[in-house]
C-alpha cells in the first residue's frame, strides 16, 4: 500500500504532490518531504514549519499509484508555475526517499526550465488566493475511491490532524518510556530501572495516575517536538532499527510478504487497510542473537530477510500478538 501525499506552502499556497511507497504511519514518522527539484529548495527557503503534509490517497499497485498521482497533480493545480510539480506525474516508480526514476538528464533539463521562470509577486499572490479559496478538489467524489482512500482524504481535509492523534496505544509502554528518557536527556542506570520496576510492580495504576501520566507525556512530547523535531519522527525506535526500517531491503522484505499473502490479514482475513508485517521470531531477538550493530551487518544477516519469518496482519490483529512493538522484550526481562 503506497500513498499519495500533498505538501502545501502555508505562505504562498503552492502545492507539491508526490507518491511514496511508505505506509501512512511510516510516512508521517519520516521527515520525508518529497524529492522534487523545486520542493526541496522551497523547503530550504521557507523553512519546514511553513509547510503542511497530508496524505490524500492510497494505491495498492504501481499503476494505480501513477494514475492517482496524475489525478492529484491536475486537481491540485500543482504543476509549475502554479505549484512545485515539474511533471504531470504518473511516471517512474514510487519514491523510496531517493528521488525520481527519470533519467538525470531529463530531470536536469526540466528543472532548469522551471527554475528559469521567475514568478511576479502578483502571480504568486494570485496563485495563493486561488489555491486558498478553491473548492476542495475531492468534493463530491464519493464512489470513485476505496473506503480507505476516503478515510485518508477526510483526514487530509482536516489539515492539521496528526497521524497519531487520538490513537492511544500507537506506542508501546516501552517505546514511551524510551521517548521520555530521551527527552529528559538522562541515561538511567540499571539500578534505577530495577528500582522503578519493583516499585511499579506493587503499584496499582489508578485511573488518576494514568491520566496524570498521560498529561505529563503530552507536555513532554510538546517539549520534545520543540527541542528536536527529527528525533520525534523516529518515535522511540532505536537508531539502528530506524535505519533498517528505512532500508530498501526492509521494504522489499515487507512487500514480498504482503504479495505472498495477497495483502490479506492472515488472522481475520481482512483485505487491505492498515496492514503490517508481524515477525514470527522477534526482530530484536534476531538482532541480538546475530550480534548486529550496524546496518551493513543487518543487510548481511540472512535470518533477518527470511520471508518465512514474516506474516501479514492487520493493525488490530497485530496488536493482539504477544510481541507487538516490544511487548515480547518486556516479558523477557
Ligand atoms: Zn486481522
Amino acid at each position: 500500500m503506497s500513498v499519495i501525499y500533498k505538501i502545501t506552502n502555508k505562505i504562498n499556497g503552492k502545492i507539491y504532490v508526490g507518491k511514496s511507497d511508505l505506509f501512512e504511519d511510516e510516512f508521517f514518522k519520516s521527515n520525508y518531504y518529497g524529492s522534487g527539484k523545486l520542493i526541496k529548495p522551497a523547503i530550504k527557503k521557507y523553512g519546514i514549519d511553513n509547510f503542511t503534509r497530508e496524505i490524500v490517497d492510497f494505491a495498492n499497485d504501481e499503476d494505480g499509484l501513477n494514475e492517482k498521482e496524475k489525478y492529484w497533480i491536475m486537481t491540485c493545480n500543482s504543476k509549475v508555475p502554479n505549484g512545485y510539480n515539474i511533471a504531470d506525474g504518473g511516471t517512474g516508480g514510487a519514491t523510496r526517499g531517493v528521488g525520481w526514476h527519470q533519467s538525470d538528464k531529463t530531470k536536469e533539463k526540466i528543472s532548469q526550465k522551471a527554475l528559469g521562470r521567475k514568478n511576479s509577486p502578483e502571480h504568486i499572490e494570485k496563485t495563493r488566493l486561488g489555491n486558498l479559496g478553491k473548492i476542495p478538489w475531492n468534493k463530491g467524489k464519493t464512489g470513485v475511491y476505496s473506503e480507505e482512500a476516503r478515510k485518508a482524504m477526510s483526514l487530509a481535509r482536516k489539515g492539521k490532524t496528526s497521524w497519531n492523534k487520538g490513537k492511544a496505544g500507537t506506542y508501546s509502554e516501552q517505546a514511551r518510556k524510551n521517548m521520555s528518557a530521551g527527552q529528559l536527556g538522562q541515561k538511567q542506570s540499571k539500578e534505577t530501572i530495577e528500582k522503578r520496576r519493583l516499585k511499579n510492580l506493587g503499584k496499582k495504576r489508578t485511573e488518576e495516575w494514568k491520566k496524570q501520566t498521560s498529561d505529563r507525556m503530552k507536555i513532554e512530547n510538546k517539549k520534545r517536538i520543540l527541542e528536536n523535531k527529527h528525533n520525534w519522527w523516529k518515535g522511540g525506535i532505536t537508531p539502528l532499527r530506524g535505519k533498517i526500517y528505512q532500508s530498501f531491503q526492509w521494504r522489499q522484505w515487507r512487500t514480498n510478504i504482503f504479495q505472498r499473502d495477497n495483502y490479506i490479514c492472515q488472522k481475520c482475513k481482512q483485505k487491505g487497510g492498515s496492514l503490517e508485517v508481524h515477525h514470527i521470531k522477534l526482530f530484536a531477538l534476531i538482532l541480538q542473537e546475530n550480534n548486529i550493530k550496524t546496518l551493513e551487518q543487518a543487510i548481511q544477516c540472512e535470518e533477518l530477510w527470511n520471508i518465512n519469518n514474516g506474516i501479514t496482519l492487520c493493525l488490530e490483529c497485530h496488536k493482539k500478538t504477544d510481541n507487538y512493538r516490544g511487548k515480547g522484550l518486556k516479558k523477557r526481562r
